[in-house]
């Protein structure tokens, strides 16, 4: 038809009637121009403080989402776009659903990257002219310019929240609320000072919480096994071992040999079979180095005639190949015999116990037995508190054996000291083979290098002491997927005492004065209470600038000289799991617990955990009711992305696009914001450049489906609306469709799954929409008269969609749905009178009780029609190719139906009393006609033909051929009645009546 052709940018033809058709109109652009137009947008929101007034006008309660605070070190990556982009389309959808949303964004600012970066951008002579203050003025001037500029990019993605007051770790007030947890832990005696093996990096020289640890891949070990000379055995087991007790020694391995002269014991299971093996001659085909054997030899004979060896029984074939021996099994027994054999300690001499360890101890490596060095590791520790063994640990911050070590003092744990170690075990002759291993080994994340187990002087929150309340309130908590409360129960329940301390300097100091001489710490509710009004007034720089007796309350002022300040800083962990109390409990509008918590499935070893210990012990409740976890960002075929790969998506050139326009268009931040509502991130997400051409394009349909819709409305107004009950038959099923979308969607939003309303929008407003109700429309828009009923009722239903797609796509497409709302071409009222000038001034549309409630007879009437419709369109496309007819309206459709009650209702639909009910309209062709017998000489000349088969209607055959009559100038459509009309002979009845202003009969009384 003329009208279409000219729709779709045809040349248009000059006609007699073109000014009777009304083609869409619009200043809504097809493109988004994302670069300029995005801006625009924001720029309009903020000066017309559309959020804040958003918020202050919904009536519903809070909804408070609780910022997991970014680190503010570096640009933001592809992780942190999905985190705040999932975070905004959960907040936009609460507003919609009138709540008062109260979103806000906090940076996590202390902690050693940001002391690195500092330290890293002086040269050698600045570095040592360094004070802790001047340290801390220039890490706090790097974190604060970091806030601005990921703050920035934050705000281009289009995400709302209280940018003017954000939350940093760094500030005062935040500070002061976090000594306050501090105290209120302390005070309920969870905080403790103790000398216990942590985790420790030399090469950042502190202490490292599990989260500030990775275990990269490749990590090669010296292992070594050695074995330790058994002095004497206890009375209770004398009798069995007799026999061997001057030639016995205990076999043990270790992958770290440097923790050798912390040795305190050897640990057996007492529950595993152990045995006493005699040495037998040197197998001749071993693979071992002749070196190594003249080692082995050296050390299992030792000059004896008899060696004996204990091992674990399982594992003495495995031993026998690995040394190259052969090992008589004489006697086997149960671990337990073995506790109080005493030994000879390889370095120092002195005497050691065999002690009872746990279930820690396997045979899936090693000997069975354990060297224990309880200054050096988490299970030796905890066996060593049973036994009162001492906590040995001869090694200093940078990782050097200290002069406890004797003669290894000075050397390198993780470089000379451990070969020295091993050089000197084989000089003792208690090495037997040492061999390369690799394992999973913790390294610092940071630094990228090899940590260890060093027992130091520590703070630690004791996580027994709450850990039963915590695993309570865990099950409590609405965890998103439910399988993420594995994780969160699994590293709760296993999780040891919390090192807080840590020996830096760009941190929240630990607020404690230790005496003089005797070293007591001193803590109390009073310094807890006067150093935090102090910290909230000047910051916790005070504690650097500020004397002993100053930060000292005045009880303790005339004692000041016999205590001196700490200078421990807290984990970071520590102030990023304090946010609740600092945010949630401190600001107007927020309340604690937070109704959501929503970061990376990390944290749960990470924030959600520090969280939930610190709001656990002071409050004894979980600081959220939901917490949702999303995987990572992959590249497209599903690999990390890395700098060496190049397979990094920076979310900035998303965006705006790269230097090389062409292969990184800017897509602007709706099509990144469609991308994050369109993956399952309940587990790791893919992106790359396939990926985004799809939802670039998606994006570009979505645009062209609401472009129809507003360029189709130009000369709308609400008051043209048609009401419900006199809607053709159509458009009531047109409605039910929509209402039941809307209401999925509402479900999906409310159940966090957008990767299905990415696929409900996907399927509908672009697919099903675009064939079929529109375009149907589109004779009834352009030919049916301007104020036809046919029009405005068609109008009315587009008017209906217009408003519910831009409101369920709001909160995932704020621009593209704001862009829609400013093109408007008629003003929406809202409930309290005044027209809507921001879409989010919106409510999300409320139900449509009678839209739902068409018959279901009626709903399964119209899915048999539009599955016969794709049916005729085969018959259709056939004839075309055939060449009987170019477009569809060049042709007659007959229809035969098998059940006669179907029939029936078909031939209704060919004389529907109103036009846009007709099936010849619904199905686009010119004409229809319904047989009543395919006995009929003219079903056999017609020569294109299908059938469409469903089991409520039995068979309807198809049949196709070319229209009747003329074309008419105006419609295209075909009719006998062309050149009736006299003063319009080139027009059809309806376009006759149209053009004549008279109303069609079914119209009357209805505009
Ligand atoms: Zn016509």
């Amino acid at each position: 038809m003329a009208a279409k052709k000219a729709a779709e940018g045809e040349k248009q033809e000059e006609g007699k009637y073109k000014h009777t058709v009304d083609l869409p109109k619009t200043t809504f652009g097809l493109r988004a121009n994302a670069v300029v137009r995005e801006p625009e947008i924001q720029k309009m929101w903020e000066d017309n403080q559309v959020f804040q007034r958003v918020v202050d006008g919904n009536t519903g309660g809070n909804f408070v989402l609780h910022d997991g605070p970014p680190y503010a070190n570096g640009n933001l990556h592809m992780g942190h776009a999905l985190n705040k982009i999932l975070k905004d389309i959960i907040n936009r959808y609460k507003l919609l659903q009138n709540y008062k949303v109260r979103f806000v964004p906090g940076w996590d600012c202390h902690g050693l990257p940001i002391e690195l970066k500092v330290l890293q951008s002086m040269d050698q002579d600045a570095r040592k002219e360094l004070t802790p203050l001047k340290l801390r003025e220039k890490a706090a001037k790097f974190a604060k310019e970091t806030v601005n500029i990921q703050m920035k990019s934050f705000k281009r993605y289009g995400i709302w929240a209280d940018w003017n007051n954000p939350y940093l770790t760094l500030s005062p007030e935040y500070e002061a609320a976090q000594i306050e947890v501090f105290g209120q832990m302390t005070m309920k005696g969870y905080i403790y000072r103790g000398r216990k093996p942590v985790h420790w990096s030399p090469s950042s020289r502190t202490a490292l919480a599990e989260a500030e640890l990775e275990y990269p891949e490749g990590h090669v070990s010296t292992s070594i096994y050695a074995i330790f000379k058994i002095i004497s055995a206890p009375p209770a087991s004398y009798g069995l071992f007799e026999e061997f007790l001057s030639d016995l020694c205990l076999a043990i391995w270790t992958t770290t040999p440097w923790t050798i002269p912390a040795n305190a014991a050897v640990a057996v299971n007492p529950k595993l079979l152990y045995v006493v093996a005699e040495v037998h001659s040197i197998l001749k085909d071993t693979a071992l180095s002749k070196e190594k054997q003249a080692n082995l030899s050296r050390a299992l004979k030792a000059g004896q005639t008899k060696a004996f060896v204990v091992v674990a029984s399982e594992l003495v074939s495995t031993l026998e190949s690995k040394w190259g021996v052969k090992l008589m099994v004489k006697k086997t027994f149960h671990g337990s015999a073995l506790e109080n054999f005493r030994y000879l300690h390889p370095v120092s001499g002195k005497e050691c116990p065999v002690v009872l360890g746990g279930d820690y101890i396997t045979t899936q490596s090693g000997t069975g037995l354990v060297h224990t060095a309880p200054g050096h590791g988490q299970e030796d520790y905890a066996t060593g508190l049973k036994y009162g063994l001492p906590i040995l640990s001869p090694v200093d911050d940078e990782g050097k054996f200290t002069e406890e070590a004797g003669q290894f003092s000075g050397l390198d744990v993780l470089g000379s000291g451990n070969a020295a170690v091993v050089k000197y075990l084989d000089e003792q002759l208690s090495l037997i083979l040492e061999e390369p291993y690799k394992h999973k080994y913790p390294y610092d994340w940071r630094t990228k290098k090899p940590t260890i187990f060093r027992a130091t002087e520590q703070w630690f929150a004791s996580v027994d002491g709450f850990r039963q309340t915590a695993m309570d309130a865990i099950n409590e908590v609405n965890w998103i997927p439910a399988q993420a409360v594995n994780r969160i129960i699994a590293m709760t329940s296993s999780r040891s005492d919390w090192c807080i301390s840590r020996q830096r300097t760009w941190g929240v100091p630990i607020p404690v004065f230790y005496h003089v001489h005797s070293k007591e710490p001193l803590i109390t509710e009073e310094t807890i209470a006067h150093i935090k009004a102090i910290v909230s007034n000047k910051g916790s720089d005070a504690w650097w600038y500020m004397s002993t007796e100053e930060l000292l309350p005045h009880k303790y002022r005339d004692k000041a000289s016999e205590y001196q300040k700490g200078t421990d800083t807290m984990d970071v962990w520590f102030d990023s799991g304090s946010s609740w109390a600092a945010v949630l409990g401190k600001r107007d509008g927020l309340s604690f617990p937070a109704d959501l918590y929503l970061e990376g499935t990390d944290q749960h070893r990470g924030w959600f955990q520090s969280s939930l210990l610190t709001s656990i012990a002071s409050t004894g409740k979980a600081p959220y009711s939901c917490v949702i976890t999303h995987g990572f960002v992959l590249d497209e075929k599903g690999l990390k992305m890395s700098k060496s790969l190049g397979n990094i998506v920076d979310p900035e050139i998303v965006i705006s696009g790269g230097k090389n326009i062409k292969n990184e268009p800017a897509y602007g931040a709706d099509v990144l914001r469609l991308w994050v509502s369109s993956v399952d991130y309940a587990g790791d997400v893919m992106i790359g450049p396939q990926i985004l051409r799809q939802m670039s394009d998606m994006y570009r349909k979505l645009r062209g489906t609401l472009r129809f819709l507003l360029s189709n409305l130009h000369d709308w107004k609400i008051e043209n609306a048609v009401s419900y009950s006199e809607l053709p038959k159509l458009d009531k099923y047109a409605l039910f469709q929509l209402e039941n979308i809307a209401d999925a969607i509402r479900d999906s939003y409310e159940n966090y799954q957008f990767y299905k309303i990415f696929q409900i929008i996907q399927r509908f407003a672009i697919v099903d929409l675009s064939n079929f109700y529109f375009d149907v429309a589109k004779d009834r828009l352009y030919v049916g008269g301007t104020s036809s009923y046919t029009r405005r009722s068609c109008q009315t239903i587009l008017a209906a969609h217009l408003l519910s797609i831009v409101r369920v796509i709001a909160p995932i497409l704020p621009h593209l749905a704001e862009d829609v709302w400013q093109n408007l071409p008629f003003g929406y009222v809202k409930e309290d009178g005044s027209v809507a000038k921001f879409v989010f001034e919106l409510k999300w549309p409320g139900v449509n009780e009678k839209w739902l409630a068409m018959p279901a007879d009626d709903v399964d009437f119209w899915r048999i029609i539009l599955e016969l419709r794709s049916e005729v369109n085969k018959v259709l496309e056939n004839a075309r190719t055939g060449k009987l007819i170019g477009s569809s309206l060049e042709a007659k459709v007959y229809l035969h139906a098998s059940d006669g009650a179907t029939a029936t209702r078909l031939q209704e639909m060919c004389t529907a009393i109103n036009d846009a009910d007709a099936l010849h309209r619904i199905l686009i062709t010119s004409q229809v006609e319904i047989l009543s017998s395919l006995d009929n000489e003219l079903v056999t000349s017609i020569p294109y033909s299908g059938r469409y088969t469903d089991k409520r209607t039995g068979e309807i055959w198809i049949g196709a051929t070319r229209a009747g009559g003329m074309k008419c100038e105006r419609c295209w459509n075909y009719s006998p009645q062309v050149g009736s009309f006299v003063e319009h002979p080139t027009l059809c009845a309806r376009c006759f009546s149209v053009i004549d202003v008279q109303p069609l009969p079914a119209a009357a009384g209805v505009s």
